[in-house]
């Protein structure tokens, strides 16, 4: 039973069925309805030219058709979009287009704020506002694609939040981006800063999407100094945790490890890295230029290549991810709101 005014995104194939019937008309309207809804992307009935009006009617009295509302943008010289927004229950996040070449990446926020308060991001300076809902982590992909007609072809998880800290909603969101937006599995990556249970109930699912672990130090003592959650989970504990993920799996994963002078880029930095990645842990490393953050002391590494070719001779896959859209604060770890 759907309560009145219910968000027409949170309607399951199966409610809508029953809601159809309920009002006497045949089953194909629910095929219609959905096919307007996830697949033309109209979020409004009065669109929906095939319906009969006064199911329309019915539609729009029964449902409410909630979209984030924007309420400032901006873009990049790269192209990159950054959008800060209201979320149909409330709260501030920002979500941020990427293009770059034939891809478009979407880095969706899975919670407003985040309470893991990370030292270099300017996300963990908000503390957590609320959990987002599945819905309203999945509108940020729709409204991107359907209301600014934007192309989306990965989507990552890695605006603001930690996503493992919102599982179900996460996972609904991943649903949806499978399932009602048609969506590959193999385009979308969760990433997470290193919460054990999540990662081994990812390890249970049979999807084929992507992990990124953000690493940032294989020296526990210097995790910690950057991730406070590290003081109370230690590094074996997330280890052995992504050890069963590629195991049961069969799968590699991605270590991010965003560079910073004088903190993570030292010979030691490179032992620890090549000791964290062996069997059973299968992973591609991934070097992230520093983002800088208004009041944070840090600053990105001059050493990135070297850094690089010192783990590549150590037979460690490892690529640099150049920054996207940092002139405009949509860079990693520059989520803050700021307008
Ligand atoms: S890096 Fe991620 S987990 Fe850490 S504070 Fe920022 S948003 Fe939260």
């Amino acid at each position: 039973m759907v309560s009145v005014g219910a968000p027409i995104w949170t309607l399951s194939f199966e409610d809508l069925a029953a809601w159809v019937q309920d009002r006497g008309q045949p089953a194909y309207r629910a095929q219609q309805i959905w096919h307007w809804l996830w697949e033309k992307g109209t979020p409004a009935p009065t669109l929906m030219s095939d319906l009969p009006v006064a199911l329309r009617q019915q539609m729009e009295s029964s449902f409410s058709f909630p979209l984030p509302q924007i309420v400032h943008e901006v873009q990049s010289r790269d192209g990159t979009r950054k959008l800060l927004w209201e979320m149909p229950e409330g709260g501030l996040v920002e979500t941020v287009w990427i293009p770059h070449k034939s891809r478009y990446t979407v880095c969706v926020s899975s919670q407003v704020g985040c309470s893991l308060n990370c030292t270099f991001c300017a996300t963990g300076q908000l503390g957590l506002e609320r959990q987002l809902k599945g819905y309203e982590i999945l509108l940020q992909v729709y409204a991107i694609r359907h209301v600014l007609k934007l192309p989306v072809s990965h989507v990552v998880f890695m605006g603001m939040g930690e996503p493992l800290l919102n599982y179900s909603a996460v996972m609904e969101a991943f649903e949806g981006l499978t399932q009602r937006l048609g969506m590959s599995p193999r385009r979308i990556t969760i990433s997470t800063v290193g919460i054990p249970k999540g990662i081994l109930r990812l390890a249970q699912r049979k999807e084929p999407f992507e992990l990124a672990f953000s690493l940032h130090s294989a020296i526990p003592e210097t995790r910690k100094k950057l991730i406070p959650l590290a003081t109370h989970i230690s590094l074996e504990e997330i280890r052995a945790a992504l050890g069963t993920y590629c195991e049961k799996r069969r799968e590699w994963v991605t270590l991010e490890y965003v560079l910073l002078e004088g903190i993570n880029d030292t010979p030691q930095d490179i032992e620890a890295l090549r000791a964290f990645v062996s069997p059973p842990v299968r992973a591609k490393i991934n070097l992230i230029e520093y983002n800088p953050v208004p009041g944070l002391a840090y600053r990105g590494s001059r050493r990135i290549r070297e850094f690089q070719q010192a783990l590549m001779q150590r037979g460690l896959l490892t690529t640099i991810r150049r920054s996207r859209g940092a002139d405009v604060a949509a860079g990693c770890g520059q989520l803050a709101r700021r307008t």
